[in-house]
């Protein structure tokens, strides 16, 4: 049993209205790795960075037994760069700078080894290597969750479409869903997705939670209200990795335990958000994350009759 997990790894400047942190360690497939082994131990990793990428950051995720067979490190060439600066809201960010550099030609080649696996975690990357990742297996895996953002709609959103016609679990935030309806209100929009192909739908709103949408009907978890947030970067990545692994510890994708990985995916995006980069969530152990989670479930415990 294995969980494939496709996402960029890349360096990240990030300001906040707390300060700036210049070149640090980031990526959609580093903060989902991460999120995702607290939950799940068999996680194979498929990326591509450069050479100048650190060495010991990629044995820190090996000692965490991700499997990096599927990373490619490219001789002589740049890992990909983002900048962003978030808004005095923490809720919205501006994009400062993309640089594709090692992604601009990258066609992932899956060894033997990643070619059959039971779930597989498609985090956000050209759709074009989302779909060359799920045509590359021999078999279609149990459960197939997606991201993507903005940037993929705004540039190739025919080949997104592709993709997410092709997935189980479909992961955006608000404004994303927004932009990939053409409906404001996230019900309609919801609605809309859902026939795009996904049988599921998250919409995360930041500070404000999550909403998951299936057929059999509608589920939310609120965010975690904590005192300090030092830098929402992959927050949404950390929250599908906490989601899809559970998923994958528990093998059962029925609406009930969906609603359980919703929340140990918002359990684990609080603790991304407190320190700058994965920092954190290189740092938290089970512990951390059983105390977090009762006092996740203390903030929603309500039980009432219902008379007027
Ligand atoms: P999130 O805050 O969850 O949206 O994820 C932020 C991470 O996504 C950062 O660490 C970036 O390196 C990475 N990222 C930013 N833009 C892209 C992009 N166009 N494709 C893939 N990953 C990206």
């Amino acid at each position: 049993m294995s969980l494939l997990v496709l996402g960029t790894v890349a360096f990240d400047t990030i300001e906040t209205p707390f300060g700036k942190a210049e070149r640090i360690i980031g990526g959609a497939g580093t903060y989902v790795a991460w999120a995702s082994s607290h939950f799940y131990k068999n996680i194979k990793l498929v990326s591509v960075v450069g050479d100048d990428f650190p060495s010991d950051e990629l044995t820190a995720l090996e000692n965490r037994g991700v499997n990096l067979e599927g990373l490619d490190i490219r001789k002589g060439e740049k890992s990909f760069f983002w900048a962003g600066r978030y808004h005095n809201n923490m809720n919205s960010r501006d994009t400062l700078a993309t640089e594709l550099n090692v992604l601009e030609n990258y066609a992932p080649v899956l060894p033997e080894s990643t070619k059959k696996v039971d779930y597989l975690m498609l985090g956000n990357f050209a759709p074009a290597v989302q779909k060359s990742v799920l045509d590359q297996l021999t078999e279609r895996p149990k459960l197939v969750v997606m991201d993507t953002m903005n940037f993929w709609m705004d540039i190739a959103m025919d080949e997104l479409k592709t993709v997410i016609s092709d997935v189980d679990v479909l992961t955006i935030n608000d404004e994303e869903a927004r932009q990939l309806s053409g409906e404001y209100a996230l019900v309609k929009a919801a609605e809309v997705i859902l026939k795009m192909g996904p049988t599921h739908l998250i919409i995360k709103k930041g500070e404000h939670g999550a909403l998951l949408f299936h057929q059999e009907g509608m589920f939310y978890v609120p965010a975690l209200p904590l005192e300090e947030v030092f830098d929402p970067t992959g927050a949404g990545d950390s929250f599908a990795g906490g989601f899809v692994g559970y998923l994958a510890q528990t093998d059962d994708f029925s609406f009930e335990n969906m609603k359980r990985a919703l929340v140990y995916g918002s359990v684990v995006a609080s603790f991304c958000v407190e320190k700058f980069g994965p920092n954190k969530l290189k740092s938290i152990d089970d512990e951390a994350i059983k105390a977090r989670t009762n006092e996740f479930l203390k903030l929603m415990d309500i039980s009432m009759p219902v008379s007027c």
